[in-house]
């Protein structure tokens, strides 16, 4: 991995393969391809609001509806240069060229399954670094799984992401590219899908460009992604979740629990030694009663470490009242170490005690542990 990220935006290279491992086919197929990204020096418009690319137009002297026109062609319809916004006089468009860029994010490498239901994408970061999203589908659904940093500084035990250290925070322009980016390799005729951040980062530790990434991921004039089809998921950052829920924003909140003691979870996650289960199971009953949505509990499943069925029945009892769904996570090994995922059946068994206690529960196996492109598997591995 690249300790020692450059300090001025890269080079434009080409567009190239780092990662072997994948079907010939798919490398000829990636939408992406012939777009390195890379706004390249220029200054970047993807990423900002309709109103903010009015007053620029406005400060360019240009009319502003010009601003909601390339808006428009970059979030409703996913323009990726402006030679083909045809309703913009040419002149301005090669104004546009020579100024601006769309998008800052240069893919360096691609994994996907060989059913191409599960892509794991990295993409270059300005000022160096490789950061993950990862497309995954179902026939019924399409979910974005975005990073909102590179690295992560809350070091959980099970997750490679942790181990990378802490890292740059993104910005709400490069959370955002990642939705335009993915939105790309949708099949055709699709339009809708999910948004989990759930990839690198820790996106309650860079609370205010993930919230206006959202914001303008949410945005009817923005990409127009219903809030109720948008996830934070958190370590249980208490005082961000509060603040979520005060400014009343509505996406849904996805908290990893992964045990039901703080002895338990302290070991398994460093940050419970700076809010408690106690302060953080305060913060999510706020947030639920004000956004009037159930929260998701993840928990990993570990062998012989969290998986037993008192352990479920503690899980039980820390959520009780909660109007709750419980994700279960088999896990997924993320190189030598001591944990290990249990057994179809003592899986079946931890679900089983909860099934009639809690309101809903499920058991995700992740898609595309074989790519790497699994929960807690990514680490930017392809950055060299
Ligand atoms: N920092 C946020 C976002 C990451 S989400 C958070 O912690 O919620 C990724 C999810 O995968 C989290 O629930 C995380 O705890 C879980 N995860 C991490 N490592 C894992 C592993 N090796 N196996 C299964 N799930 C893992």
């Amino acid at each position: 991995m690249n300790r020692s990220p450059r300090l001025t935006p890269p080079r434009p290279e080409p567009y190239h393969v780092a990662d072997m491992n994948v079907k010939s086919e798919t490398v000829a197929n990636a939408k992406n391809a012939a777009s390195s990204g890379g706004s390249e020096g220029r200054e970047n418009l993807l990423g900002r609001s309709v109103p903010e690319l009015e007053k620029l137009f406005h400060a360019l002297g240009e009319k502003p509806y010009r601003g909601k026109q390339v808006g428009e062609w970059m979030y409703a319809r996913g323009a990726t240069a402006f030679d083909s916004m045809t309703n913009l006089p040419a002149a301005l468009r090669a104004k546009l060229n020579e100024e601006f860029g769309i998008g800052v994010l240069r893919e360096r490498s691609r994994r996907e399954t060989p059913d191409r239901k599960t892509r794991k994408v990295g993409y270059e970061i300005p000022g160096g670094g490789i950061v993950e999203s990862v497309y995954m589908s179902t026939p019924s659904r399409h979910t974005f799984c975005l990073s909102s940093q590179h690295g992560c500084a809350f070091a959980c035990r099970f997750c490679a992401t942790g181990r990378m250290g802490r890292g740059r925070n993104l910005t709400a322009a490069e959370i955002v590219e990642q939705a335009f980016r993915l939105r790309g390799e949708l099949p055709p005729g699709r339009s809708e899908y999910n948004i989990v951040m759930m990839g690198m980062g820790e996106p309650l530790e860079n609370y205010e460009a993930v919230v206006d990434a959202l914001t303008l991921l949410s945005d009817p004039s923005g990409m127009a992604v219903p809030p109720k089809r948008i996830t934070i998921s958190t370590v249980g950052l208490a005082p961000q979740i509060v603040r979520l829920a005060d400014q009343g924003l509505r996406f849904r909140l996805a908290v990893s629990l992964h045990a039901a003691t703080d002895a338990q979870r302290s070991k398994l996650m460093p940050v419970n030694q700076r809010f408690p289960l106690e302060q953080l199971l305060r913060a999510i009953r706020h947030h639920v009663e004000r956004t009037g949505r159930r929260v998701t509990f993840e928990y990993i499943l570990l062998e012989e470490l969290n998986d037993s069925v008192a352990d479920a029945a503690r899980l039980v009892r820390l959520v009780a009242q909660l109007p709750c769904k419980i994700n279960l996570i088999p896990y997924n090994p993320i190189g030598p170490g001591k944990f290990k995922r249990p057994s179809p059946e003592r899986i079946e068994r931890f679900a089983e005690y909860l099934r009639p206690r809690v309101p809903a529960v499920t058991v995700r196996y992740s898609q595309g542990v074989e790519i790497g492109a699994a929960c807690g598997q990514l680490a930017g591995e392809t950055e060299t």
